[in-house]
């Protein structure tokens, strides 16, 4: 079975309907990127997905693993291996990176029925990790987010992927408010955990990111529906293109 479907999606945000019938299917191992223009829905469907209150599920089922993925809460989703990268990730003041870092784990280790990390465990697990990632020791002692650049945050919430090991990732618009050269580190962290027992959803405004981060089937939205998909290639023509062409057709 495939890790994701998504079929005949159809989603509401205080009474206005913004999905429409969205289908998607993701199989373990694949990149996928969605791109659509501003207010096409794609943060709507990241965020529906990881189970983010607000939203109106009003027709359409999403599996993960099979499973439906709706009836699951929050932390289930995360728990079963769905990661969500935010386009904004929030800062929590007072709270070091590395406690955060510990709790988040240890808590979907507990859902898992897995035991929780021992602090030695832990510090090894997220050092290794956190060093292959080139993170300097000190940002994980300090409050999460807080003070972060653009691209610390990116490398942050990488680093959490890395340490969560889901089997889903989302990764919202992670070029946004990144330099090139930050720009780079991040889509070397994620290319870093391309694996085949994982997949992970790209969307991007732009197609600069998936210069770096190559994606093996690209998805055009427009209007709450995917009115296109294809290989790598559909995001250069969209680049030469732009979006005004699926417009008409959504
Ligand atoms: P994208 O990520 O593609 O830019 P979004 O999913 O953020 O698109 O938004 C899709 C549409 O849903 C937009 O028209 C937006 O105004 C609307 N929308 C999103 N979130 C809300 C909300 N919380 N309340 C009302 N409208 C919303
Ligand atoms: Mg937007
Ligand atoms: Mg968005």
């Amino acid at each position: 079975t495939a890790l994701l479907q998504v079929k005949d999606l159809q989603v509401r945000v205080e009474e206005r309907e913004i999905l429409h019938g969205l289908s998607l299917t993701v199989n373990k191992g694949e990149v996928h990127a969605i791109m659509g223009p501003n207010g096409s829905g794609k943060s709507t469907l990241s965020h529906v997905i990881a189970g983010k209150p607000g939203y109106e599920v009003t027709s359409g089922e999403i599996l993960f693993k099979g499973e439906d993925l709706l009836a699951m809460s929050p932390d289930e989703r995360a728990a079963k291996g769905v990661f969500l990268a935010f386009q904004y990730p929030v800062e929590i003041p007072g709270v070091a990176t590395m406690t955060f870092l510990r709790t988040a784990l240890n808590a979907q280790r507990k859902a898992r029925g897995e035991s929780e990390y021992s602090t030695p465990d832990f510090l090894k697990k997220v050092r290794e990790v956190a060093a292959s990632l080139n993170i300097p020791q000190d940002m994980l002692r300090r409050g999460v987010n807080v003070g972060f650049s653009g691209g610390e945050k990116k490398r942050n919430e990488i680093l959490q992927m890395a340490l969560f090991a889901p089997s889903l990732c989302i990764l919202d618009e992670m070029d946004s408010g990144l330099d090139i050269d930050a720009l780079r580190v991040a889509a070397d962290g994620v290319n870093a955990l391309r694996s085949p027992e994982r997949a992970m959803v790209v969307i991007t405004h732009y197609q600069r990111l998936l210069n770096y981060i190559i994606p093996d089937v690209v998805h055009v939205m427009s209007k709450g529906r995917v009115v296109k998909s294809g290989g790598k290639e559909l995001a250069l023509e969209l680049e030469a293109s732009g979006y005004a062409q699926f417009e008409d057709a959504a």
